[in-house]
């Protein structure tokens, strides 16, 4: 457009009556001007009409187009009281050809959820487009002379030469309050069988972040309730913390876990399945109802049987929906389950689109696509009303591997990682922490004074438990400070065993740890230990239940109350 425009071609079936021709041509003239020179071809995708092309304008005259523009008018009707029988009437009789309100183009090619359109010379990246039939599609490639568009719905009703709309709107999915307690698509839409979501609002997938002048420093605790965490890897609100592991090591668990652990603490959680097993997802929602913790959680599910296109916007759809609680003032945990699925979905596409291979097949841009979704948690200042968003991705490992490409990628993007081992996992080591490999680099400051105090240099003894441990591998007398040592190393490593749902309140892990530190467990066979835990926690939920209250309530361990709890423990230790 823009361009000296030379040429008008009208497109039919059957050429044109003289008649017909006459009139086109006086339209162009009258139009364009007289150097427009007018030429008929062959086509059978207008049939039952004509389709004129001039320049960058499309005027349809098919059937097809008649339609569509009817439609347009009847939409445009709707709610106002007119009536309807004489549109259709006026409609039919006095029909005139009128531009495309829109631009147009025409299909190129399709299938694999992917379209290749024509003509939209002005189409921009991530903008919806309108197939026939009120299919959507979305564009995720721009080329001198096409656009490549994924498919949202099904793609068998679009042919080469189906018509391709542009609504000049970016894709985006409905939020609200809503929302709780709901399974939805990645489009946002209802997939539990309990009726329709009544949005708040419509906000877009792809949302800029927070500057960092709307942010403030992540300083408060998100809890995960697993002691091995939240003791040496604490996570705060607004944080970025990778699960990353084989699979079947308890990702998914350790996730599942905190979420059943902010029950009551007034956060609302986002669950985005990623290219899973319907039933996994099933399963997982069924534990969370069981729980209570559906009453705050949203789940948004692409699950392997969903087309890529599906699994690659869930994520950001997700975290759309949880935005949306953020900027209420909200503390927001959403959970990307997980971003190895999400990384191949986006392969798929991207070879479909024709875009080159790079490292592992991955398009180049893949570093970015985890970027820019990770860059959206934050914890925001409070002129911009305190709210946070915690991400907890995960990301699959092959054979631990964490140099392969996407797990040193998303690696680099978070603020740490929870390593999960496979080895740790079947010994009976869960969750399977590994805790050289895991670190959490801007947690340490939300933790609270008590857990700081308490945790002492619980992952310092570990460390050198670990390296005891390699080499007295093969030695078969040992003096007794090692074996003491050791004893000691294989202790807290039990202590660190927590079953699943059953996460640990801020007093529970604080006095576990500070009598644990205290070597209060040195005595203790290792198969004994779980036992004698539960009955530690029963005996101070029995007998000080002030101090369990002082510590959850005030985040403090005064060094009384460290005595006090060392000096009840010796009284329970001696009636067991
Ligand atoms: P996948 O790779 O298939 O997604 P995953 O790494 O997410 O697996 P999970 O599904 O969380 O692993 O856990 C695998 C199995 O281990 C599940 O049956 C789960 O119930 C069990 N499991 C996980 N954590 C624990 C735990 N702390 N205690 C006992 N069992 C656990
Ligand atoms: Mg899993």
């Amino acid at each position: 457009m823009g361009n000296e425009v030379c040429t008008a071609v009208l497109y039919s079936s059957e050429p044109p009556s003289s008649a017909q021709e006459a009139r086109f041509v006086s339209f162009i003239k009258e139009k364009y001007g007289e150097s427009v020179s007018f030429v008929w071809k062959q086509s059978d995708k207008y049939e039952g009409g004509f389709r004129l092309v001039v320049g960058g304008d499309v005027y349809d005259w098919s059937n097809e187009g008649r339609l569509e523009q009817f439609k347009e008018r009847l939409r445009s009707l709707s709610g106002k009281n007119e009536n309807i029988i004489s549109l259709i009437r006026e409609n039919i009789e006095n029909w005139e050809p009128e531009t495309l309100p829109h631009e147009i183009g025409t299909v190129l090619t399709v299938g694999d959820g992917i379209a290749a359109v024509s003509g939209l010379e002005n189409a921009t990246y991530g903008e919806i487009l309108l197939f026939n039939n009120g299919i959507r599609g979305m564009v995720l490639d721009l080329t001198e002379d096409e656009v490549g568009c994924i498919l949202f719905d099904d793609d068998e009703e679009i042919s080469e030469g189906s018509i391709v709309r542009r609504t000049g709107k970016t894709a985006g999915v409905p939020v609200g309050q809503g929302f709780i307690g709901r399974v939805v698509n990645a489009l946002g839409v209802a997939i539990d069988g309990e009726g329709d979501i009544a949005p708040d609002g419509y906000r877009e997938i792809e949302h800029p972040a927070p500057s960092i002048i709307e942010r403030q420093p992540v300083n408060r605790p998100m809890e995960t309730g697993l002691i091995s965490i939240d003791s040496m890897f604490p996570i705060g609100r607004g944080q970025r913390e990778l699960i990353i592991g084989d699979r079947q090591t308890g990702k998914t668990a350790i996730a599942l876990d905190t979420i059943v652990n902010q029950k009551g603490k007034d956060v609302i959680c986002v669950y985005v399945a990623i290219g899973q097993k319907a039933s996994s997802v099933a399963q997982l929602v069924n534990n969370l109802k069981k729980r209570g913790a559906m009453d705050y959680t949203v789940v948004v599910n692409a699950s392997a049987s969903d087309a890529a296109p599906a699994q690659y916007i869930a994520p950001y759809a997700g975290t759309a929906i949880a935005e949306y609680f953020m900027e209420k003032g909200k503390d927001v945990l959403i959970v990307y389950d997980d971003l190895s699925k999400h990384a191949i979905a986006y392969r798929s596409l991207s070879l479909l689109l024709d875009r080159s291979p790079g490292r592992e097949a991955y398009p180049g841009d893949v570093f970015y696509l985890h970027s820019r979704l990770l860059e959206r948690s934050a914890h925001l200042s409070d002129e911009m009303g305190g709210g946070s968003l915690t991400a907890l991705p995960i990301v699959e490992t092959q054979a631990g591997d964490v140099s392969a490409y996407i797990p040193t990628n998303i690696i680099s993007i978070t603020d740490g990682q929870i390593f999960l081992e496979s080895n740790l996992f079947f010994s009976g080591q869960r969750p399977a922490v590994n805790v050289g490999l895991s670190v959490s680099r801007v947690g340490g400051d939300a933790q609270t004074k008590a857990m700081k105090k308490a945790v002492g240099a619980l992952r310092l003894d570990l460390a050198q438990y670990r390296e005891m441990q390699v080499f007295t591998q093969f030695s078969s007398d040992l003096d007794e400070t090692t074996r003491s040592l050791l004893k000691y190393g294989q202790g807290l490593m039990r202590l660190l065993r927590q079953p699943q749902f059953n996460p640990y309140s801020q007093h529970e892990q604080v006095i576990i740890l500070v009598t644990a530190m205290a070597h209060m467990f040195q005595n203790i066979a290792p198969t004994d230990i779980e036992g004698k835990v539960k009955g530690l926690l029963q005996y101070f939920k029995e007998n000080e239940m002030a101090l369990c209250g002082r510590i959850d309530s005030t985040g403090k361990l005064e060094p009384e109350d460290r005595e006090e709890i060392l000096e009840a423990a010796k009284k329970f230790f001696a009636q067991n």
